[in-house]
């Protein structure tokens, strides 16, 4: 395995003889203990194994260093999201060994954590082996029967169903980090970037975020919550309806409203002729059953101005109406961190007029940012 540097390997040798002399530099409580972190926010040191001067083991176009600082990152904002995020997961400080390809040796990284001090030390890394045959997720902890070892095996679980590799299973090791952090440790290695067919999961679309949400799953398991994919972004929430021309109209969103960045814009798609409409949102959950639909609005109902649209004949599905909502906008509507919003757009469907002169799109919901 080259994925650590020599030390590593050395380490790995000699875990029998250095467990014993090492033991008294980790001082790990045991499982049984409290799983409370310092206040309520947890403290989680992400370290994104090698960069800089060390690539880490490189196999298959990948380069070790490079793929743990991506999952580091996404795993950051993971977690910043789920403090966010009000509907569930955990709160949690994170502080993170390095942001960018830098250079780091094995002690700092352990006395950052140590100096904070983190309630949790989780390394990120990929493996590699001389012999491309060797496969799979193995995660280690400094010892069994420890906090680490309930990281460790969350976190293997997690990694296990996310990608689906072979089982190498729970280990323990004399690693540098895991054994020179003071607090609960675990070292992550999904798969084997010398092996073709772990490489190609592993540089597949989507990796990094299913990597980085298996890390969220077992953090939070770990602490007895309950897996959560934090909010931030637009979810849906209402199912689109088919207008009486066929057409589905939607509304799309662009960024993730936040109280601090002018990102968030709603676009609503197929907007027909000869109609007009209006984008209705609040902020409460309410529901109201509507002709088969559901008002997606309540509580501070509000409303852009009415919209026309240009001429496009009835039954073409084309058309859009770009509906910009910044920072600026939420602000002055009394928006506040972990509000939700509630967005539909309504319209006048010109093959149902005069009876029924409302249709409705596809409903989104979304949660607001710090
Ligand atoms: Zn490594």
């Amino acid at each position: 395995m080259f994925c650590l540097p020599p030390l590593r390997r050395a380490a790995t040798l000699t875990a029998t003889l250095g467990l014993a002399a090492a033991a008294a530099v980790h001082l790990e409580p045991p499982a049984s203990a409290s799983l409370q972190g310092s206040g309520n926010a947890r403290r989680i040191f992400i370290d994104a194994g090698h960069g800089g001067i060390d690539p880490g083991a490189i196999g298959n176009g990948i380069v070790e260093k490079e793929l743990n600082l991506e999952v580091a990152l996404r795993l950051r904002d993971l977690l910043e999201a789920d403090t966010a995020d009000p509907s569930g997961g955990g709160e949690w400080e994170v502080r993170m060994t390095r942001t960018d390809d830098a250079t780091v040796s094995l002690s700092n990284r352990t006395t950052e954590a140590n100096n904070w001090p983190a309630d949790r030390f989780v390394s990120i890394h990929h493996n590699a082996f001389t012999s491309s045959i060797a496969s799979g997720t193995e995660t280690f902890s400094f010892a069994n029967g420890t906090q680490g070892a309930d990281l460790r095996d969350r976190l293997q679980e997690e990694l296990l169903t996310a990608m689906g590799f072979v089982d190498r299973g729970p280990k323990t090791a004399n690693f540098f980090v895991l054994r020179e952090s003071l607090m609960p440790a675990a070292l992550t290695e999904a798969g084997f970037l010398s092996n073709p067919s772990d490489a190609a999961a592993l540089a597949a679309p989507g990796a990094v975020e299913a990597l980085a949400r298996a890390h969220l799953f077992g953090i939070q398991r770990h602490y007895g919550l309950a897996p959560h994919l934090p909010v931030s972004g637009p979810s849906t929430y209402c199912f689109p309806k088919v207008d009486s021309a066929g057409c589905v109209p939607t509304i799309l969103a662009t960024g993730t409203p936040s109280l601090t960045q002018s990102d968030f814009a709603i676009a609503c798609d197929h907007v027909l002729s000869q109609q007009f409409g209006m984008l209705f949102w609040g902020r409460e959950g309410l529901e109201l059953p509507l002709l088969g639909g559901f008002l997606c609005v309540g509580g501070s109902l509000a409303r852009t101005p009415v919209q026309f649209s240009d001429g496009l004949g009835l039954g073409n599905c084309s058309g859009r109406l770009e509906l910009p909502m910044d920072s600026a906008f939420l602000a002055s509507s009394g928006m506040l961190p972990g509000d939700e919003i509630f967005c539909q757009w309504w319209y006048r469907d010109p093959g149902l007029l005069p009876a029924t002169p409302v249709g409705l799109s596809g409903g989104l919901k979304f949660t607001v940012l710090p």
